[in-house]
């Protein structure tokens, strides 16, 4: 376990869907690293917070949970292609999932944290990070991943995919690029960001007198 770091960089993984995120996540994990998923912190909050769930049957109708569980399909039905119901849906659940998110980096005891979202820069969640690393993955083997891990067809998996700002610029507002494309190893990509990572915090730490 890494202990003793005062002050905890903040940083972000993100990446098109299907790109590898949770599973490059999941190696900075092994290394000691605390990981928060966005989408499941979201998920959660939209389960067990009272006042959420309150402000989406206001909202959506009593459809929105059955025997007490989220009804996923139904409100991404109500959103998938309605700007408007995903602002009303985001307005709802984005304050408390921030403020969960905030709490938790404040019990986490690393030199730095990651927090995994598909969804920074189109969300505006990017500010308050002090970094964040682009998963990149051709177009083609992100929808062969999604087709098999979800059982979808190519056309669901492209819908999906242009619900997200294109890929190529999404990389281009990274500050680090992890390549998840088969044609270079992942694993020693992650092992020397996370050096250089380990070494940020020190200076960072140092350098405020932390
Ligand atoms: P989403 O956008 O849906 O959140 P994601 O970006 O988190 O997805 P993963 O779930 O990590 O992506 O990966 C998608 C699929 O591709 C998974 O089935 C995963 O096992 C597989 N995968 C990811 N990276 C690799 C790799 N380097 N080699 C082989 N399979 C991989």
């Amino acid at each position: 376990m890494i202990t003793g770091f005062f002050y905890m960089l903040k940083i972000g993984i993100t990446g098109g869907i299907g790109c590898g995120k949770s599973t490059v996540a999941a190696v900075f994990a092994q290394l000691g690293i605390p990981v928060l998923k966005a989408d499941d912190l979201a998920r959660s909050i939209m389960q067990e917070n009272q006042s959420v769930r309150e402000a989406i049957i206001h909202a959506f109708g009593k459809d929105a949970y059955v025997d007490g569980q989220v009804n996923k399909s139904f409100l991404a039905s109500k959103v998938f292609n309605d700007p408007h119901q995903l602002l009303v849906l985001n307005s709802i659940v984005h304050p408390a999932t921030i403020k969960a998110s905030n709490d938790w980096v404040l019990q986490q005891n690393a030199p730095y944290i990651l927090k995994e979202a598909a969804l920074f820069f189109e969300s505006g969640s990017a500010k308050g990070l002090d970094g964040i690393i682009g998963v990149s993955c051709s177009k083609s083997l992100r929808i062969k991943r999604i087709m098999d891990r979800d059982h979808l067809s190519r056309e669901q998996v492209l819908a999906r995919m242009n619900q997200q700002i294109d890929e190529s610029l999404k990389m281009k507002l990274c500050d680090w690029i992890i390549y998840n494309n088969e044609e270079e190893l992942m694993i020693p990509q992650v092992l020397e960001l996370h050096q250089s990572l380990l070494q940020r915090a020190t200076h960072y730490s140092e350098s405020n007198n932390l």
